[in-house]
């Protein structure tokens, strides 16, 4: 069957043939071309050295290329370990040593020579080749011939993916290939994605949404890719007007700056059908203006995380209501449960095998009944819809009463003046802990008494932040997610 990644994209070539598969700067690679240069590539990582089982380290952004290497990664036997295109050397050194790579993929300007020596000094010293340099079909001097690459099985581990390092260090989060299928046919059924789709991929590859939920619902639908690498909001206006773009699946922020965007009169986004977006609490006001004013027929909230991929997700004939304040219910495949302090529990078919290498990590989060404690608080209706609070971390007691950060940054992002804002719990000698905000102006003149004023009329005393920082911009990762552990760090 189509349980696994190679059978997969065979499959696609066949029933897509000369469709787009990808689109990239005007140039088109089709079903059946994507196929062609998979195996391509593929026979050139056997050349290298890569063996059924071997994790192979993969480091860039958005592109065809990156969609083709990761494919092959596959096609040869091998294990995927995409890595945050943010990151720099010593960082990538660590996930090679952490994964015991066979081999590292790297974007072409990435690193120097000396640099390049680093990274195959680390843990197993894996040789060391350029993306382009072997998924350019005219550079390609390895041919498959008629070799025989090794076949997965559907439980095979087919990737294993970063966490994006928000509450701690990163953790490689391990699935096998029926998963990643899995999952992404869940996601590309509920969206309503077929063939005529054209799918603007923002989300960066290296994570799982712009990976499964990207590349691999290409493959079971046959729509459009165009890889994003940088996000840059002029450009997206124009390819989504240029191109009919139908699909714009993303993080809150990403919106924002659409809405934000100056030239955003100038161009026609209504080919926009659906948009899915989550990853972080997503401001009520934001839902109503991307229907309204960015004029998406459907836009829809999931919750998701790199240790289950999707969890739940509104259906497209949720009420609006239900879409604003929800994140809809689980997917097929998935339960959802609420248990101790209010902890978001899921089991399933695509909670993930476990993390890499860490028994004890994987004990903890996965207990004897299967079910993955998320470490995020939150609430299920009595339709099982879930809205999130917060995460269990960021929550915190100040003179003895609980405190979600995420609700009084709710309140807080509807005053004018401010753009943005973030708020955590910082140690405090008579209370325990009190809250501190770190808010960025969009007023010059937004000040500490201004915020506190405000807050005191909307919120409880014990809610009510003690400290306000005005600050330039909030640290966030890729994700769009505010570092707090960043944030905390500064306050001690
Ligand atoms: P780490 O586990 O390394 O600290 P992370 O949890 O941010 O990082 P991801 O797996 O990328 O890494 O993100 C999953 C988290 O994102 C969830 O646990 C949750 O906190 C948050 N999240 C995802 N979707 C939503 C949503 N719709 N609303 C609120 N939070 C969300
Ligand atoms: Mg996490």
């Amino acid at each position: 069957g189509t349980r696994t990644l190679p059978a997969l994209l065979r499959s696609a070539a066949e029933r897509f043939g000369d469709h787009p598969a990808y689109v990239e700067e005007g140039r088109t690679l089709s079903y059946a071309g994507l196929l062609e240069r998979v195996e391509a590539t593929a026979a050139a990582y056997v050349d290298a050295g890569v063996r059924a089982g071997d994790r192979v380290v993969l480091w860039g952004p958005n592109s065809t290329a990156w969609a083709i290497a990761a494919l092959a990664v596959s096609y040869a036997g091998g294990v995927l370990v995409p890595v945050n295109s943010r990151y720099v050397g010593p960082e990538v050194a660590d996930v090679v040593a952490r994964t015991h790579a066979a081999l590292v993929v790297l974007h072409d300007g990435f690193l120097g020579r000396d640099q390049r020596r680093e990274l195959a000094d680390a843990g197993t010293k894996p040789p060391v080749v350029d993306l382009h340099e072997v998924t350019d079909l005219d550079r390609l001097d390895h041919r498959p011939g008629d070799r025989d690459f090794p076949q997965p099985g559907p439980d095979d581990v087919a990737d294993i993916l970063f966490t994006s390092g928000t509450t701690g260090r990163s953790k490689g989060a391990m699935s096998a290939h029926r998963q990643t299928i899995g999952v992404a046919d869940a996601w590309a059924t509920l969206g309503g994605v077929t063939a005529e789709d054209r799918y603007l991929v923002v989300n960066p590859f290296f994570h799982s949404f712009g990976y499964k939920i990207g590349i691999v619902v290409g493959l079971l639908t046959g729509a459009t890719l165009y890889p994003v690498p940088v996000f840059d909001v002029e450009a997206t206006m124009r390819l989504i007007e240029s191109e009919r773009i139908t699909l714009l699946p993303g993080a809150p922020t990403i919106y924002q700056s659409l809405l934000a965007a100056p030239g955003r009169a100038d161009h026609d986004l209504s080919s926009l059908r659906l948009a899915v977006t989550g990853a972080a609490v997503v401001p009520v006001v934001l839902i109503e203006r991307m229907r309204q004013e960015l004029g998406i027929d459907h836009v829809v909230t999931a919750f998701g995380m790199t240790e289950a991929v999707v969890v739940t997700m509104c259906r497209e004939d949720d009420s609006a209501e239900t879409v604003a304040t929800t994140c809809g219910r689980a997917i097929p495949g998935m339960e959802t449960r609420i248990g101790d302090e209010g902890e978001l529990l899921v089991r399933g078919d695509h909670v993930m095998l476990g993390y890499l290498d860490d028994p004890a990590a994987t004990a903890a989060a996965i207990d004897a009944d299967g079910w993955l404690h998320t470490g995020d608080v939150g609430t299920l209706d009595e339709a099982g819809n879930l809205t999130i609070t917060d995460r269990l971390k960021d929550m915190y007691i100040s003179g003895g009463f609980n405190v979600y950060p995420a609700e009084v940054e709710q309140v807080l992002a509807r005053m004018d003046g401010v753009a943005d804002v973030a708020v955590v719990g910082v140690p405090d000698d008579r209370l325990g802990e009190v809250g501190t905000a770190y808010v960025v102006a969009s007023a010059g003149s937004t000040t500490e008494a201004d915020v506190l004023a405000f807050a005191r009329e909307r919120l409880a005393n014990f809610k009510v932040p003690r400290h306000v920082e005005v600050v330039d911009a909030l640290p966030r990762n890729l994700s769009g997610k505010v570092l707090k552990t960043e944030l905390r760090k500064r306050w001690t």
